[in-house]
């Protein structure tokens, strides 16, 4: 039997980026030529993709890691790297993917937008960058960065406007059958759904909405006791809960006491889904003996319950387009399909330490690396008189330029502090 995946644990990561080249041209002639190493390629990117063709996780069950492709390292000739080529991920509609640590959600796979859920690391920058008409040969170029590195849990929380639920074998699969274009599986034994099937319900011209099968509730099912607590997920998105209930009693079962089990379990499921929008299927009206009690006692029970019934026979399809016709009123005066909203905050890195940086130095040419001034460059509008008095006045603060005099930065050199490059005047 396959099994219905519908929650995975995966981890994605983008790529690195390629470093960057040290290199010098050579020409006959030409004793030693300039400095033409190439940038890095920048690493991939793992991209979320929704697949309207996929209607399961079951893809993920044996590949666990999901890792785009790096970045080629410059070369010669001031050839830059090939950027490493994005990993799509596909995924089915409905998907809403938590990051695995907090559970948070951060996004939900509804709308068919493409999702950057892991981001390819920066290339290095090649040597050929670093030249000027008058610095020394720089014999330095910059590594790549490692791509992002996420665990993340995948979560099917189908799309439907209407969720049929009920125990097995009541007829929700017979009656998803008859009034939608959805096949599926009908047989006369229990649990014989176990995928969640989608069928489109056309009512009239210009009035349709989505209808979900899924795997039979039963009792315990919210405490895991047994299939279904997993499928209860699919349904926490509908609007609307059409409760199918077998009125006949065929299974030798009360169909009381069935609308009583299957609403606890949606109650202890979540609180949300006890309280949601329900109307009441009474099926196999067809079966019911003519002295049975079943169906004004159910209906007593239901109403007392504030729910609607409507007698249906999904076998013999009477009542069923009628059903159907109500579902549809009634979704027009009911809120869309609820679609998540992310509530991954990305983390706020605590202040970096001004004074904690680094200097390299090649010749003329001096190379500034730490976290403060990273943000610091990242920050400056560089085209603003104020933004760089303000620059300047941090890199006096930090204490950058009387590190750089003592260790005999000359006038005229060359500062590189990430994307900024200036000449050194005292
Ligand atoms: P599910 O488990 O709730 O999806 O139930 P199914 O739709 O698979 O139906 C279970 C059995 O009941 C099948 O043998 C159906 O043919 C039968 N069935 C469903 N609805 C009716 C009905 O209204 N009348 C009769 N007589 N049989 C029905
Ligand atoms: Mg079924």
């Amino acid at each position: 039997m396959e099994m219905f995946v519908d929650k995975v644990r995966i981890t994605v990561c983008g790529g690195r980026g390629g470093d960057g080249a040290v290199a010098f041209h050579r020409e006959k002639y030409v004793a030693s030529g300039g400095p033409d190493g190439g940038d890095g390629g920048h690493g991939g990117s793992v991209i979320l993709r929704v697949n309207d063709n996929m209607s399961t996780l079951l893809d993920f069950r044996y590949k666990r890691k999901y890792a785009a492709q790096a970045g080629v390292n410059g070369m010669g000739r001031k050839m830059a790297g090939k950027r490493g080529e994005p990993l799509i991920i596909q995924v089915p509609r409905g998907t809403v993917v938590r990051d695995a640590e907090t559970g948070q959600i951060i996004v939900d796979m509804s709308t068919g937008e493409d999702y950057i859920i892991a981001k390819g690391g920066r290339g290095g920058w090649g040597n050929a960058h670093y030249a000027t008409p008058t610095r020394q040969v720089p014999r330095f170029a910059k590594a790549g960065l490692k791509g992002e590195e996420r665990d993340i849990v995948l979560e099917l929380k189908l799309l439907a406007d209407v969720g049929l639920v009920g125990f097995p074998n009541v007829g929700k699969s017979t009656l998803l059958s008859v009034t939608s274009n959805a096949r599926p599986k009908i047989a006369n034994y229990h649990f014989t759904t176990l995928f969640p099937n989608l069928g489109v319900i056309y009512v009239e011209e210009g009035v349709s909405f989505v209808m979900a099968d899924i795997p039979g509730i039963i009792e315990g099912a919210a405490e895991g006791l047994g299939l279904g607590h997993d499928f209860l997920r699919h349904i926490d998105r509908c609007r609307l809960l059409v409760h199918v209930i077998d009125v006949s009693g065929s299974e030798g079962r009360d169909p009381v006491e069935d609308f009583d089990a299957i609403c606890a379990e949606l109650g202890n499921y979540s609180v949300d889904l006890g309280d949601r929008p329900m109307i009441v299927a009474a099926n196999k009206c067809d079966l019911l003996p003519p002295d049975s009690d079943n169906l004004q006692r159910l209906r007593e029970h239901v109403e007392k319950a504030g729910c609607e019934l409507y007698e249906i026979s999904a076998g013999t399809t009477q009542g069923t387009r009628n059903l159907m016709r109500v579902v549809a009123q009634k979704l027009q005066t009911l809120p869309p399909v609820t679609i998540y909203e992310p509530e991954y905050v990305e983390v706020i890195e605590a202040p970096a330490d001004p004074s904690a940086f680094e200097i390299e130095h090649y010749g003329s040419t001096w190379l500034i690396t730490g976290r403060f001034l990273e943000r610091l460059v990242e920050n400056i509008n560089f085209d603003d008189y104020e933004s760089r008095n303000y620059f300047d006045l941090q890199l006096r603060k930090c204490g950058l330029f009387t590190r750089l005099e003592e260790m005999g930065i000359q006038d005229g050199d060359t500062v590189d502090i990430y994307d900024l490059e200036f000449e050194y005047q005292r």
